[in-house]
């Protein structure tokens, strides 16, 4: 059989490794870290269990075919719920409002904050439909093999019918004028790691996503959509070794002959690389990063995360909670320049109010995560960690959630250790920008330019950061590698 190496057990190297395997490869995962998950990974602790990185799930669909793409039942390896409320929304002046997936309760919602935006909301929605069905079929799910793909005369008309010259913070600023209901429906950007006042309006499809089809979650919280990927590659006959890092890729003959690990190399016919790629080019190729067609590339944002066991219960807050600053523009300006924001808008995580198993009776969990710099600013993040700690849990006091006499369990991630645990470039929690200059073909390529036999699934590839995202990377990376590479059966030769 055709023997490919996964490296990295992140939530695209698991899907990947499961297509490879159903596609008739002999598939072999290596995972650095102890557990697999990446990014998505677990706090397993005095009977708390805290996701540490994904908990927002979007396009379901993408999450199931995963499953189904390979003959398997996803409700057999995972329980997916959508939430309604999707979010709770705490803005600056005080206001409040829930983000209902029911319709005619999200205007009224919307109504209450801007008379008569209820009504705008429903245009508003079409054109997301449009632009996140338009965006999915001309620019993300396939593969571009070269620019004339991408620009050609058949796909040029989508750049225009999907807004990629217009920045998202003008396209909502003509449905809704009350800047809380412009936060309400820019902020989603930094899911993607991008500046709201700066991301074009194509990425309306994320507030329109959030709303419409829905926030869902996972039973057992991210890490249970992890387990599920790791058993669905155990029963496809994956074997996933972690606590194995490799330490390089096997470059000889003009092609990638597999890996190097400690205790030996390992060869194969086809070697995947799931680790963050700007990462991999320079730690495990020897390589500076390149943008496909030379140009300097652009880094994403990164994260500081707090994880808090707490006794008792959190109040109104519901499982998904944005908080605004009270600068919403100084606050990304801020993130965006490798600066200190000092009251920045902030999420939080109750995943417990969804599944109570995740912590011991009587217990939640707060996930709070603010969006920062990333690990090359200049920042002292010693002082930073304990700053933005103390106007975190200060502000929730006042918003009537007060956890600070009552937290039993407590970890932090800052970007350096993004960056050093998790083996990002930059701590880049999202990866490389998703700026126009770098999606679809101009984004790194999930096959190496250099190497044959080399190619890479995850978030800095094509087509980008989040959970379905990558894996539709997975889906994408797989269908070139049985294009280019097609299995040899059991007894044919491999490889001439
Ligand atoms: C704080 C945070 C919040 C997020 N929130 C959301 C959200 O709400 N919704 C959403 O959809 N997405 C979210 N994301 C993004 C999402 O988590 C990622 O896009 C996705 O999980 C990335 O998966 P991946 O497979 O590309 O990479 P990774 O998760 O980075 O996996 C790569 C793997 O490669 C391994 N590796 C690296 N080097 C080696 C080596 N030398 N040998 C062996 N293995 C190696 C790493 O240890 C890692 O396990 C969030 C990310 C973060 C960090």
């Amino acid at each position: 059989m055709t023997r490919a190496l996964v490296l990295g057990a992140g939530i695209g190297g698991l899907s990947a490794a499961a297509r490879l395997a159903h596609a008739g490869y002999d598939v072999q995962v290596h995972e650095r870290l102890p557990r697999p998950g990446g990014r998505g990974n677990v706090i397993q602790r005095d009977g708390f269990r805290i996701d540490t990185g994904p908990s927002i799930l979007l396009m379901r669909d993408i999450v199931e075919a995963t499953f189904a793409d390979v003959g398997a039942d996803p409700a057999d390896y995972v329980t997916i719920r959508r939430l309604d409320p999707a979010y709770k929304v705490f803005f600056a002046d005080g206001a409040r409002m829930e983000a209902r997936v029911e319709r005619e309760a999200l205007k009224a919602e919307l109504d209450q904050i801007e008379p008569g935006a209820g009504a705008r909301f429903d245009d508003f929605a079409a054109i997301g439909d449009k632009l996140y069905r338009g965006a999915r079929e001309h620019f993300v799910e396939r593969n571009f093999r070269s620019l004339r793909e991408m620009f050609g005369i058949s796909n040029l008309p989508q750049f225009v019918s999907l807004r990629v010259y217009e920045p998202m913070h003008k396209l909502v600023g003509r449905h809704f004028k009350d800047p809380r209901l412009r936060q309400l429906f820019t902020f989603n950007a930094m899911y993607i790691g991008m500046n709201p006042f700066t991301a074009p309006a194509i990425y309306a499809l994320l507030p329109y996503n959030d709303t419409v089809e829905g926030v869902h979650f996972t039973d057992g919280g991210m890490y249970g959509l992890v387990e599920g990927l790791v058993r669905l590659c155990r029963d496809l006959g994956v074997d996933v070794v972690c606590d194995h890092p490799a330490t390089g890729v096997i470059q000889r003959g003009g092609r990638a002959a597999g890996l190097h690990f400690d205790d030996g190399d390992l060869e194969a016919d086809l070697t995947l690389v799931n680790a963050d790629w700007p990462w991999a080019q320079r730690r495990l190729l020897g390589r500076e990063p390149r943008h496909p067609l030379g140009k300097k590339l652009r880094y994403g944002p990164s994260a500081l995360n707090f994880y808090f066991g707490v006794r008792g219960d959190l109040g109104d807050l519901r499982a998904h909670n944005v908080v605004f600053g009270d600068d919403y523009e100084g606050n990304f300006s801020d993130v965006f320049a490798g600066r200190v924001h000092e009251r920045p808008s902030y999420y939080v995580h109750v995943p417990t109010l969804a599944d109570p198993s995740l912590a011991p009776d009587g217990h939640h969990i707060a996930y709070v995560l603010v969006p920062h710099s990333n690990s090359d600013a200049p920042i002292d993040w010693e002082h930073e960690r304990d700053r933005v700690r103390d106007y975190v849990l200060t502000d929730l006091a006042a918003k009537g959630v007060d956890l600070r006499d009552r937290i039993v369990l407590e970890e932090v991630i800052d970007p350096p250790r993004w960056a050093d645990e998790f083996s990002l470039d930059r701590g880049a929690t999202f990866g490389l920008s998703h700026s126009v200059s770098q999606v679809g073909y101009l984004r790194p390529h999930n096959k190496d330019p250099h190497l044959r036999d080399l190619y890479y699934v995850g978030s800095s590839t094509h087509p980008g950061a989040g959970v379905p995202m990558v894996m539709l990377s997975a889906r994408l990376v797989t269908e070139r590698i049985v294009d280019e590479h097609p299995p040899a059966r059991l007894g044919e030769t491999v490889r001439a």
